[in-house]
């Protein structure tokens, strides 16, 4: 009997009109309903009230001591209180709205209740009361699961019903792990763990019920990804470049710098990958400044000589510009050819690029969206690189990768990804990291000051400005108050321009078009604006290294890696720069961000942060996040259970006798049954 295929209704007590309203909570199956788990317990464990929290809830049984009075108030609303004698100490016990209650009450009664423990006035708010000892005996000593339930759905329906189908199909529960791995790990069995994480006899027992499913969840979830990236890598027929070493090693030595450590170690990894007849397809993360620019053109040069063109995609016009010109003086004198593919060109111009792409008289294109978005034809395209690739969408990603035979694919991305996301979100790809800045460069000094020190940071500015430097102030835009936000930046755009006269200021904001973004951009790189007040973050990702200060008003409502890229826009030349967050946060967490920025500029160490602050949902803020729903496991808790299950998910999957296994017939039913639902979707 498969779990899976049997429709809830099969539980007795469940009919049509319940199924309806459980299938508003995605509950269509039996297994469905078996794995609804709670979010939390309701604990009717009694307590000594003496070592009892204040506010905590509490359960506790008594006399009565007092004949209950009840209060009337608003017409509909009372309020019942009595004093109840617990174990010698005479505690005050109050029903609000239970008007119900006021006759059963009888003084010198033995009643069980369960609220909320106000220490300092010794009292009781009681939720839930118990008379009978029968009553008393069934619930005193229980955790009580408390589902997320909605419509015409009830928690104590949904416990009774969940109980039922435990016991009609308790027994038809399979196992999924291998019996070594829960062996080694002494983990719960898959029917007892189930069963126990809806009712758990003691808070224990809860949480090895937990940690069996969440195992068990990240586990299937490593062996589906891990499954999936082999079958298309046998699939997909990649192309084997094949170079001279020995000139890739001459451009570098061309370089007017040498490769830091890590720069050279990823460039081996993806010279390796190209090599390879398998499609590459790997992420490259590195901080902002880290130096990925070179790597792509590095990468770029011997998909050339393979014979090849190569893309490299960005999110704006401007970028694109700038990469252009990043790549011309490193490749052009090497003999490759690159053109420019962005919407602005004019028809005839974009109609030339077109026709060199094709006939392969350009061997590198650089661009924005316009290159998936039109029919662009290549003669051979062997290397695809995004830059920024967050920006882009995974469908936009997986487009790009269409054109052409199967061309390597490489992402770069300055936002650093904490591993256990990394390993989830992109666990099809492979993770290249730039963990070291080029030497000589400065950390950008980070301070944080309060509003009212506003003034002294104008003098900086204009200190700065004088000095021939330059500088950004971010004002932030959030949607919800955003002419609120408007008024500001343009407010702080006019007082700087007031007070910093002579020197220029400009203002770029969300309600501009593209074109006038870029021009204000542009003019701000050119040094023919000094200070950029700016209420948009995305089209700063641009690279002056003249500018040394990064102003950053309201931080406080900025997330540490929207902060952290800001930062990463300064001290791009060599020389030191300054980063002053002004912010006056309302909370804990706000106060928190502002320190770990002033008190490190490491990104991943950031990135690990912020993911604790946020939660891993916020993390990539959208939902396009990629990141899978799991019902019990959570990444960042998990986190030591993820690298686990991903070893063993590794190490099952590729031992040679995987599929001859008998015992492990059951994950062979799994990956199976994904193969026929056809395309598995991890976005
Ligand atoms: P990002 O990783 O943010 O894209 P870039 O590629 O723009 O960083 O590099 C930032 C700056 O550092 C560029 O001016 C680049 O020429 C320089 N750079 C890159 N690698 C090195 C290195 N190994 N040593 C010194 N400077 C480097
Ligand atoms: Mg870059």
């Amino acid at each position: 009997m498969d779990l899976r295929n049997t429709p809830v209704t099969a539980v007795t007590g469940v009919g049509e009109k319940r199924a309806e309203e459980l299938e508003q909570l995605g509950i269509r199956t039996v297994e469905d309903l078996l794995t609804y788990f709670p979010y939390r317990y309701d604990d009717y464990r009694l307590v000594d009230l003496t070592s009892a929290e204040h506010e905590e809830r509490v359960t506790v049984r008594g006399k009565l001591l007092t004949i209950p009075s009840i209060r009337w108030y608003g017409g509909k609303k009372s309020r019942i209180s009595a004093k109840l004698d617990v174990d010698g100490l005479a505690v005050q016990v109050v029903w609000f709205n239970q008007a119900y209650l006021k006759s059963k009450l009888q003084i010198g009664q033995s009643l069980m209740v369960s609220g909320k423990w106000d220490r300092h006035r010794l009292q009781i708010t009681a939720d839930r009361t118990f008379f009978s000892s029968a009553e008393q005996e069934k619930q005193a000593g229980r955790l009580m699961p408390v589902y997320s339930i909605s419509g015409g759905i009830k928690v104590a329906w949904l416990r009774k019903t969940i109980h039922q189908a435990f016991l009609q199909f308790g027994r038809h529960i399979e196992e999924v792990l291998p019996t070594e791995i829960r062996e080694q790990y002494r983990l719960m069995d898959r029917a007892q763990a189930m069963y126990r994480l809806h009712f758990p006899r003691s808070r224990e027992e809860g949480s090895r019920a937990r940690r069996r499913m969440a195992y068990e969840e990240l586990f299937l979830y490593e062996l589906k990804l891990l499954h999936w990236r082999r079958q298309t890598r046998e699939r997909v027929k990649g192309i084997a470049h094949e170079f001279d070493t020995g000139q890739v090693k001459q451009l570098i030595e061309g370089l007017p710098f040498s490769l830091t450590g890590a720069q050279q170690r990823v460039v081996r990894e993806i010279l390796d990958d190209m090599r390879s007849p398998e499609q590459m397809h790997r992420l490259l993360q590195g901080d902002v400044g880290s130096g990925k620019t070179v790597i792509a053109a590095i990468a770029l040069y011997a998909n050339y000589l393979s014979g090849c063109q190569g893309a490299l995609m960005v999110p704006t016009e401007i970028l694109a510009e700038q990469h252009l010109q990043s790549l011309r003086k490193i490749l052009e004198p090497h003999g490759v050819r690159l053109a420019l593919l962005t919407g602005s060109l004019t028809t005839k111009e974009r109609r030339e690029v077109l026709s060199e792409l094709q006939m392969g008289l350009a061997d590198v294109v650089v661009g924005t969206h316009a290159l998936i978005q039109e029919p662009v034809m290549f003669h051979r395209l062997g290397l695809v690189i995004t830059d920024e690739q967050h920006r882009f969408g995974v469908k936009q990603r997986a487009r790009f990768r269409e054109k052409g035979e199967a061309p390597d694919v490489l992402h770069m991305t300055a936002t650093p990804i904490p591993r256990t996301l990394a390993i989830t979100v992109y666990g099809d790809m492979d993770v290249s990291v730039i963990d070291e800045m080029p030497a000589g460069r400065q950390p950008v000094d980070t301070y944080w000051v309060k509003s009212d020190v506003w003034p002294r940071v104008v003098q900086f500015i204009a200190k700065e400005c004088r000095n021939h430097h330059q500088a950004y102030v971010i004002c932030p835009l959030i949607d919800e108050s955003e002419k609120l936000d408007l008024q500001n930046a343009q407010a702080v755009y006019e007082e700087l321009t007031q007070s910093l006269a002579p020197v220029r200021v400009g203002l770029l904001h969300g309600k501009m078009s593209p074109a006038e973004k870029e021009e204000v951009m542009r003019r701000f790189a050119a040094n023919d604006i000094q200070v950029l007040v700016s209420t948009t973050v995305v089209e700063v990702g641009v690279n002056v290294p003249n500018a040394t200060v990064m102003v950053v008003y309201d931080a406080d409502r900025f997330g540490l890696a929207q902060l952290h890229q800001l930062r990463g826009r300064v001290g791009r030349g060599g020389g030191a720069a300054t980063c002053i967050l002004v912010a006056d946060p309302k909370t804990e967490t706000g106060v928190e961000r502002m320190r770990i920025m002033t008190e490190t500029t490491d990104g991943f160490e950031i990135a690990q942060r912020d993911l604790e602050l946020r939660g891993p949902g916020d993390f990539f803020g959208v939902k396009q996040s990629g990141l899978p729903d799991f019902r019990v496991a959570d990444v960042v808790e998990d986190a030591k259970i993820l690298e686990i299950a991903r070893t063993d998910a590794i190490r099952l999957i590729t031992s040679s006798d995987f599929w001859q296994r008998k015992e492990w017939s059951p994950l062979h039913r799994y990956l199976r049954s994904l193969d026929e639902e056809g395309q598995v979707n991890f976005d």
